[in-house]
């Protein structure tokens, strides 16, 4: 998609300046292309379904009324293990996309979440508010530390990777390529960190959608009781949630 915008924008300007030599338009349409390219960068770089930058799966194909589960930024030492006690008792499993940094100092929790039959994917070392302005060979470094840590814990080398806020950019592109991870969004924002645990409820429950991957944090307090609701909302509803892998027909991690 950035291609056909570099492309458009490029056209359009050189229009616009011949245009302006020949006194025929006026220097503030070319600033108004040139405000508004850079208005659709800035939106392709949050908007990660827009797929912009990078692909990333964002949803399912699936016309069943399947869903996928995902919890971020974990994991955390206590809402993590009764998270999981709560999928088991419901049967079910979810992917976690753990920090590197949390891993190291909740290993036997990591652990526990491959034991449980969830997934495990990473979500960067230190998910610092600056990941979007690091380097490409900086960025891959926090990828490939995150995934040594989460081997030499877990063994296993997860394939999966969650651009942090979601927000990616040309040097992630880089990153992820040479580090041979795939992007992975999602359709479904619960705002879980953000809105009350109420208003998450009802959220989700208005707009699941068959084929989703749900966007959760297992770092939230209300955690269990939002899951909860949810599940028996998604039973009730005849949702059945599948691991992120079936959904999406990839596979998790390295051989
Ligand atoms: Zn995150």
């Amino acid at each position: 998609m950035k291609f056909k915008v570099n492309i458009v924008t490029f056209v359009t300007l050189t229009l616009l300046l011949i245009g302006w030599f020949l006194n025929m338009a006026s220097i503030y349409i070319l600033f108004a292309v040139a405000v508004i390219y850079v208005i659709i960068n800035i939106m392709g770089s949050i908007k990660i379904e827009w797929n912009y930058f990078l692909f990333s799966h964002c949803k399912g194909e699936s016309s069943l009324k399947e869903i996928a589960l995902t919890f971020d930024d974990g994991p955390h030492p206590s809402v993590t293990p009764d998270l999981l006690k709560l999928l088991a008792k419901y049967n079910v499993n979810a992917t976690f996309f753990c920090l590197g940094k949390n891993v190291e100092s909740y290993p036997e929790i990591a652990r526990s979440i491959i034991n449980n039959n969830n997934i495990i994917g990473n979500h960067s070392y230190f998910h610092s508010y600056y990941f979007d302005l690091l380097s490409s060979s900086q960025m891959e470094k926090e990828i490939t530390q995150t995934n040594a840590i989460i081997y030499k814990n877990c063994k296993i080398k997860p394939k999966l990777f969650r651009p942090p806020y979601g927000v990616t950019n040309p040097m992630l592109k880089k990153a992820i390529e040479k580090s041979g991870l795939k992007s992975i969004g999602w359709s479904l924002r619960s705002f879980d960190t953000s809105k009350s645990t109420e208003l998450v409820k009802k959220r989700l429950k208005k707009n699941t959608k068959p084929g989703d991957i749900v966007l959760l944090h297992d770092t939230v307090d209300d955690a269990i009781a939002i899951i909860e609701d949810y599940l028996i909302w998604l039973k009730d509803a005849g949702y059945k949630i599948v691991s992120l892998d079936q959904l999406l027909k990839i596979k998790s991690y390295e051989d």
